[in-house]
């Protein structure tokens, strides 16, 4: 199936696209199937359990609570972020909920919310299994259900047909002018069609929606507001962040730009302590549960506004245009990670999110700055090669610690590949196409320690050195 620029952009909150967003969505879905299967009025008691990295790093993402808010009808795209914590300490409080908002039910969070840890499910690290029962405590529904990365849920059976989960091409999608799957398919179709991969992500969009190319920009549009706001959110909130009680530094390291206006003149550097600021401004909203758009994950949210930041703020001729061309050629090289590969740090380590992140931002850049394909596709290229080998080691299992300096250095990077991709003329030795199966075989390669589980890596070290 090829994927949409709103399959890869979604709006939801933090700390985790997989972790927070993947498991609210599951809950969601779980009550949507109870009701359609008639045995939502009679459902008495709810048992969740969660599996692998789900579980290992489940409380420092939020996994149980936006589980239990999804059972009790909240959505990502929507969710109150106040009114989501007055709901969750209902039901730690009360020991009950109310499923779907609207049928109270019992609810011990200690019995009834397992954390099985050292046990995955066959198909995916990040799995969980809701189980429904009545009152004489029998099962009267249960489903497995797969977080596989950038806020997509799936159950076991749709994961099992698929292999990766997405739909499949004959699944109801219509049929779609350039239905590509790898990017050699990007660079024969632009080339065909005299056309950039913009332009090619538009034309898929308007079949989408019967033609309606404002639709489409407004769309677009509405998910650069949402980086856009996150940015200037982050850029003003001060104290500490969640669970760490770590102190969020964006707001200091703004005031002081701010102060030395000088500095863009006689620091060559300074841009790029703008584009830090940017990414790091982001990912620290993201820690905070704050409102932010998966690009393509959440743990990797900053890179793609930074970056886009970058170009509005310090590229002359910027426009809304150019953000829009961006945000569509960003897409389309993500949608090439999720179709063959992996966006998610559990299955692939964090090269599949922030290196996926930094190389659609490379790509993206090169697009705006006037890049031909074969440009588009070579900064891309490099924008995932030098992440190649990336682990996933979150200090406590948040999203915190490398995560947000890590959004800022990936940043950069992608501006770097950009140019580096426009300083040649689109001729290069390794493809995208075969930087995106090294990434995911390296992924496969990575013991489970560097997955997204904190039993490894800066996790354990970092701890080690707290104790003495
Ligand atoms: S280390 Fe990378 S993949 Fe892992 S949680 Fe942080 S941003 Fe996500």
């Amino acid at each position: 199936m090829t994927l949409s620029v709103f399959d890869i952009f979604k709006i939801g909150i933090g700390p985790s696209s997989s972790h927070t967003m993947g498991p609210m969505w599951a809950g969601q879905r779980f009550v949507n199937e109870l009701k359609q299967k008639g045995v939502f009025e009679s459902t008495a008691s709810i048992r969740v359990g969660l599996y692998g990295s789900l579980a290992h790093t489940g409380v420092g993402h939020a996994t149980d609570k936006a589980t239990l808010l999804g059972l009790a009808g909240f959505r990502p795209d929507t969710v109150d972020p106040d009114e989501a914590d007055k709901a969750y300490d209902y039901i730690r409080n009360s020991s009950s909920m109310k499923l779907g908002g609207t049928h109270s039910i019992p609810f011990d969070y200690e019995s009834q919310m397992i954390f099985h840890f050292g046990e995955e499910l066959p198909e995916h690290p990040n799995g969980m299994r809701i189980f429904a029962s009545d009152a004489n405590g029998i099962v009267i529904y249960y489903k497995s259900y797969l977080s596989i990365g950038g806020g997509f849920i799936v159950c076991a059976d749709e994961f099992n047909a698929t292999k990766d989960g997405l739909q499949p091409a004959d699944s109801g999608q219509p049929e779609l002018p350039y239905p590509f799957k790898s990017g050699a398919d990007l660079l024969e179709m632009c080339e065909r069609d005299g056309i950039t991969i913009a332009e090619l992500m538009m034309a898929n969009e308007k079949v989408r929606t019967n033609g309606d190319e404002e639709a489409v920009n407004q769309g677009i549009d509405q998910i650069w507001d949402v980086m856009r706001n996150c940015i200037d959110r982050g850029l003003k909130m001060q104290g500490t962040l969640p669970v760490s009680g770590m102190k969020r530094r964006a707001s200091d390291m703004h005031r002081t730009l701010m102060a030395n206006p000088e500095s863009m003149l006689t620091d060559h550097f300074a841009i790029m302590d703008w584009v830090t600021l940017f990414a790091m401004a982001v990912n620290e909203e993201n820690a905070c549960g704050g409102r932010v758009v998966t690009a393509p994950t959440n743990g990797a949210a900053g890179v793609i506004p930074a970056v886009l930041a970058y170009y509005t703020r310090f590229i002359k001729g910027s426009d809304q245009q150019g953000i829009r061309n961006f945000l569509l050629t960003a897409a389309a090289i993500g949608a090439l990670y999720k179709m063959n590969a992996s966006i998610s740090g559990a299955e692939a380590g964090c090269q599949a999110e922030v290196g996926s992140a930094c190389s659609m931002a490379s790509g993206a850049l090169a697009a705006v700055m006037g890049g031909n394909v074969h440009q588009v596709e070579n900064a891309a290229e490099i924008g995932m090669e030098h992440n190649l080998g990336m682990t996933c080691d979150p200090i406590a299992g948040l999203v915190q610690v490398p995560c947000i300096e890590r959004n800022g250095m990936a940043a950069i990077k992608a501006i770097t590949a950009c140019r580096l991709a426009m300083r040649g003329d689109g001729n290069h030795e390794v493809s995208l196409d075969s930087v995106i199966e090294t990434m995911y075989q390296t992924g496969l390669d990575l013991q489970s320690k560097y997955r997204e589980t904190s039993r490894g890596g800066l996790a354990v070290f970092a701890k080690k050195q707290s104790v003495a």
